[in-house]
């Protein structure tokens, strides 16, 4: 809830703090026990960053993360950790996630290592029953990562995120580093978990098409901020942010029947950098819809229809410009 997480810039000589980037600007979001909300955005956006910051693998600058009812956001370290083995991340590359050093059996160990006491038959018992789990082939425990292919490590990675039993997985661009044929067999494998094992998944990619396959509801993020929230149905069928249907039209319809043809919509100019957002909507600069409202007033998040939300003025129409130029909500 009104997640922020800011940076600050330090330069010259003296390295003196000189601005703050906005990369996480002020979000709120649920995700629902059992389900896959999908993080959506362009690279830059703040995605990683709000999956990192929800599983505290940052201190947040502001706002509340709170998982089970239990406030983490706020937590110590020290008292964090007791809550470590609930919240997991897979990441995006797997080659640089694993240890190369270490034997696949150590790598999934790991976290048994840390947060449990199992004995070493037991911890290796759990090995070999992860990588049941995964798919991977229990004879090939004492091998390195580098004896794998692409897939297979991420499979290791998910096999390491699993070891601890958790509830709630942050999948951070978990196919983004992988062949195309690749991609599918990891996605189904993380779907058959999921139900599985009852996890809960926030997952974080900028490639439409495969969130379209794998969320139940879809958050899209732009310059720090989340744009629109629905459920995917909603979304990829009746986009209403201006940001939204931007990337959407950029998708390959699996459909592309004529009356649902989407028209291709070009975002002209740059992403404008986090340290120096625009004053008013945080899209203005590129939006092909802009009014002059936006580029003064921020617009809030409305719900337009059950579980349907967005922030963009051309929904707030119960709001007008007053003759000095301030604002009034009727
Ligand atoms: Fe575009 Fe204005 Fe909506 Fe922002 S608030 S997305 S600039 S129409
Ligand atoms: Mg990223």
């Amino acid at each position: 809830k009104n997640l922020k997480m800011h940076f600050p810039i330090y330069s010259g000589v003296l390295r003196s703090r000189t601005g703050e980037v906005k990369a996480v600007d002020d979000i709120s979001f649920d995700v629902f026990e059992g389900e896959t909300l999908g993080l959506v955005g362009e690279s830059g956006c703040g995605k990683s960053t709000c999956g990192r910051a929800v599983l505290r693998l940052y201190d947040i600058t502001e706002g509340t993360v709170t998982i089970d009812g239990i406030e983490i956001g706020t937590m110590d370290q020290q008292t964090l950790r007791g809550y470590r083995p609930m919240m997991q991340m897979v990441f995006q590359d797997p080659q640089a996630s694993l240890n190369p050093r270490m034997t696949v059996a150590r790598i999934i160990s790991e976290p048994l290592e840390e947060h449990t006491d199992l004995s070493d038959v037991d911890k290796l018992a759990r090995v070999h029953e992860l990588m049941d789990a995964v798919g991977l082939n229990r004879d090939f425990a004492n091998r390195y990562p580098h004896e794998f292919s692409g897939g297979q490590r991420q499979r290791i990675g998910i096999a390491r995120a699993l070891a601890l039993n958790p509830k709630f997985i942050v999948c951070d661009e978990p196919i983004a580093a992988l062949d195309v044929s690749i991609q599918a067999q990891v996605v189904n494998l993380l779907e058959e978990l999921q139900d599985k094992l009852g996890l809960t998944y926030l997952f974080i990619s900028h490639d439409l098409s495969m969130v379209r396959h794998i969320a139940d509801r879809v958050a899209v993020m732009y310059l720090g901020k989340v744009v629109e929230l629905a459920p995917r149905d909603a979304l990829y069928a009746t986009p209403k942010h201006p940001y939204t249907e931007a990337l959407l039209s950029a998708v390959p319809d699996p459909d592309p029947s004529v009356e649902n043809r989407k028209e291709r919509v070009i975002l002209t100019g740059d992403v404008p950098s986090p340290s120096n957002p625009p004053q008013g909507c945080n899209f203005c600069t590129r939006c092909p819809k802009v009014m002059e409202i936006c580029k003064t007033v921020d617009p809030t998040t409305v719900e337009l229809a059950p579980g349907h939300f967005t922030a963009c003025h051309l929904y707030t129409q119960t709001t007008t410009m007053t003759a000095d130029n301030t604002v009034a909500q009727e």
